[in-house]
Protein backbone atom coordinates (compact mmCIF):
# COMPACT_ATOMS: atom_id res chain seq x y z
CA UNK A 1 0.00 0.00 0.00
CA UNK A 2 1.77 3.28 -0.51
CA UNK A 3 1.74 6.42 2.11
CA UNK A 4 -1.00 8.37 0.14
CA UNK A 5 -3.36 5.63 0.49
CA UNK A 6 -2.17 4.89 4.16
CA UNK A 7 -2.58 8.87 4.66
CA UNK A 8 -6.23 9.51 2.96
CA UNK A 9 -7.60 6.06 4.88
CA UNK A 10 -6.08 7.69 8.38
CA UNK A 11 -7.45 11.36 7.44
CA UNK A 12 -11.17 9.72 6.13
CA UNK A 13 -11.13 8.64 9.92
CA UNK A 14 -9.67 11.39 11.38
CA UNK A 15 -12.26 13.63 9.93
CA UNK A 16 -14.87 11.84 10.21
CA UNK A 17 -18.25 13.06 11.76
CA UNK A 18 -17.63 10.28 14.44
CA UNK A 19 -13.86 11.59 15.45
CA UNK A 20 -14.78 15.07 14.97
CA UNK A 21 -18.00 15.01 17.07
CA UNK A 22 -16.29 13.69 19.87
CA UNK A 23 -13.56 15.89 20.09
CA UNK A 24 -15.93 18.49 19.62
CA UNK A 25 -17.40 17.58 23.71
CA UNK A 26 -13.65 18.39 24.25
CA UNK A 27 -13.33 22.74 24.22
CA UNK A 28 -9.55 22.66 24.69
CA UNK A 29 -9.11 19.77 22.38
CA UNK A 30 -6.62 21.32 19.54
CA UNK A 31 -7.05 19.76 16.20
CA UNK A 32 -3.90 18.57 15.00
CA UNK A 33 -4.65 15.98 11.64
CA UNK A 34 -1.89 12.81 12.46
CA UNK A 35 0.66 12.56 9.87
CA UNK A 36 1.67 9.11 8.44
CA UNK A 37 4.92 8.12 7.88
CA UNK A 38 6.96 4.58 7.02
CA UNK A 39 10.16 3.74 8.74
CA UNK A 40 12.15 0.16 8.73
CA UNK A 41 10.96 -0.92 11.97
CA UNK A 42 9.81 0.80 15.17
CA UNK A 43 10.48 -2.55 16.60
CA UNK A 44 10.82 -5.91 16.34
CA UNK A 45 7.44 -6.49 18.41
CA UNK A 46 6.24 -2.83 17.45
CA UNK A 47 4.00 -2.10 14.25
CA UNK A 48 3.29 1.07 14.87
CA UNK A 49 3.61 4.23 16.97
CA UNK A 50 2.16 8.03 17.48
CA UNK A 51 5.01 10.74 17.96
CA UNK A 52 2.48 13.69 20.06
CA UNK A 53 3.65 16.98 19.97
CA UNK A 54 -0.04 18.80 20.79
CA UNK A 55 1.42 22.11 21.46
CA UNK A 56 3.23 22.46 18.26
CA UNK A 57 0.35 20.76 16.49
CA UNK A 58 2.35 17.95 15.14
CA UNK A 59 1.50 14.05 15.46
CA UNK A 60 2.87 11.96 13.37
CA UNK A 61 2.25 7.73 12.99
CA UNK A 62 4.85 5.72 12.41
CA UNK A 63 4.51 2.49 10.69
CA UNK A 64 6.73 -0.02 10.82
CA UNK A 65 7.35 -0.98 7.41
CA UNK A 66 7.16 -4.61 8.26
CA UNK A 67 3.19 -4.61 9.12
CA UNK A 68 2.81 -3.30 5.19
CA UNK A 69 2.79 -6.71 3.61
CA UNK A 70 -0.54 -7.22 5.47
CA UNK A 71 -3.32 -4.98 4.37
CA UNK A 72 -5.42 -5.72 7.23
CA UNK A 73 -3.09 -5.10 9.96
CA UNK A 74 -1.41 -2.12 8.31
CA UNK A 75 -5.20 -0.41 8.50
CA UNK A 76 -5.60 -1.67 12.01
CA UNK A 77 -2.35 -0.82 13.03
CA UNK A 78 -3.67 3.06 11.47
CA UNK A 79 -7.12 2.84 13.69
CA UNK A 80 -4.80 1.81 16.75
CA UNK A 81 -2.38 5.13 16.60
CA UNK A 82 -5.56 7.17 15.96
CA UNK A 83 -7.35 6.44 18.93
CA UNK A 84 -3.72 7.25 20.80
CA UNK A 85 -4.27 10.60 19.17
CA UNK A 86 -7.32 11.14 19.99
CA UNK A 87 -6.60 10.43 23.53
CA UNK A 88 -3.88 12.81 23.27
CA UNK A 89 -5.78 15.74 21.14
CA UNK A 90 -8.87 15.36 24.01
CA UNK A 91 -6.39 14.96 26.96
CA UNK A 92 -8.29 11.92 28.52
CA UNK A 93 -5.22 10.61 30.66
CA UNK A 94 -5.08 7.25 31.77
CA UNK A 95 -2.42 4.41 31.26
CA UNK A 96 -1.58 4.25 27.79
CA UNK A 97 -3.55 1.23 27.06
CA UNK A 98 -6.34 1.71 29.82
CA UNK A 99 -9.71 2.44 29.85
CA UNK A 100 -9.04 6.07 28.66
CA UNK A 101 -7.87 4.78 25.26
CA UNK A 102 -10.39 1.70 24.62
CA UNK A 103 -12.97 4.93 24.75
CA UNK A 104 -11.36 6.03 22.37
CA UNK A 105 -10.48 2.74 20.21
CA UNK A 106 -14.65 2.30 20.12
CA UNK A 107 -14.84 6.17 18.27
CA UNK A 108 -12.07 5.44 16.01
CA UNK A 109 -13.31 1.60 15.41
CA UNK A 110 -16.83 0.96 16.82
CA UNK A 111 -16.94 -2.68 15.01
CA UNK A 112 -13.25 -3.61 15.20
CA UNK A 113 -11.86 -2.24 18.20
CA UNK A 114 -11.23 -5.79 19.76
CA UNK A 115 -8.68 -6.50 16.65
CA UNK A 116 -7.52 -3.18 16.85
CA UNK A 117 -6.28 -3.51 20.45
CA UNK A 118 -2.81 -5.83 18.98
CA UNK A 119 -1.30 -6.85 15.74
CA UNK A 120 -0.87 -10.80 15.56
CA UNK A 121 2.19 -12.61 13.96
CA UNK A 122 1.25 -14.63 10.78
CA UNK A 123 3.72 -16.51 8.29
CA UNK A 124 4.13 -12.68 5.88
CA UNK A 125 4.90 -10.67 9.05
CA UNK A 126 7.12 -12.63 10.92
CA UNK A 127 9.11 -13.10 7.82
CA UNK A 128 9.27 -9.23 6.88
CA UNK A 129 10.17 -9.08 10.30
CA UNK A 130 13.05 -11.19 10.57
CA UNK A 131 14.02 -9.13 7.70
CA UNK A 132 14.83 -6.42 10.13
CA UNK A 133 15.01 -8.12 13.54
CA UNK A 134 17.01 -11.52 12.56
CA UNK A 135 16.83 -12.38 16.02
CA UNK A 136 12.98 -12.50 16.47
CA UNK A 137 10.80 -14.94 16.85
CA UNK A 138 7.65 -16.18 16.44
CA UNK A 139 5.31 -15.04 18.57
CA UNK A 140 1.39 -16.50 17.28
CA UNK A 141 -1.74 -15.00 18.18
CA UNK A 142 -1.19 -12.16 20.97
CA UNK A 143 -3.35 -12.16 24.05
CA UNK A 144 -1.57 -9.08 25.77
CA UNK A 145 -0.92 -5.95 24.61
CA UNK A 146 3.31 -6.47 26.29
CA UNK A 147 3.84 -9.43 23.46
CA UNK A 148 2.92 -7.34 20.54
CA UNK A 149 2.69 -3.87 20.74
CA UNK A 150 0.94 -1.02 18.53
ZN1 LIG B 1 -0.91 1.39 21.55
Amino acid sequence: MRLKTLQSYADKIYLGDRVQAFIKEYPKAKKVRPKVYISDTCGSDTAGQIWCDVSRRRMEIELSRWILVDRKQTLSTIRHELAHALTAICELGGAKHGKEFTKALKIVSPRTFRRDRHWYDNDSVFKARKKYHPKTRIYGNATSDLTNRL
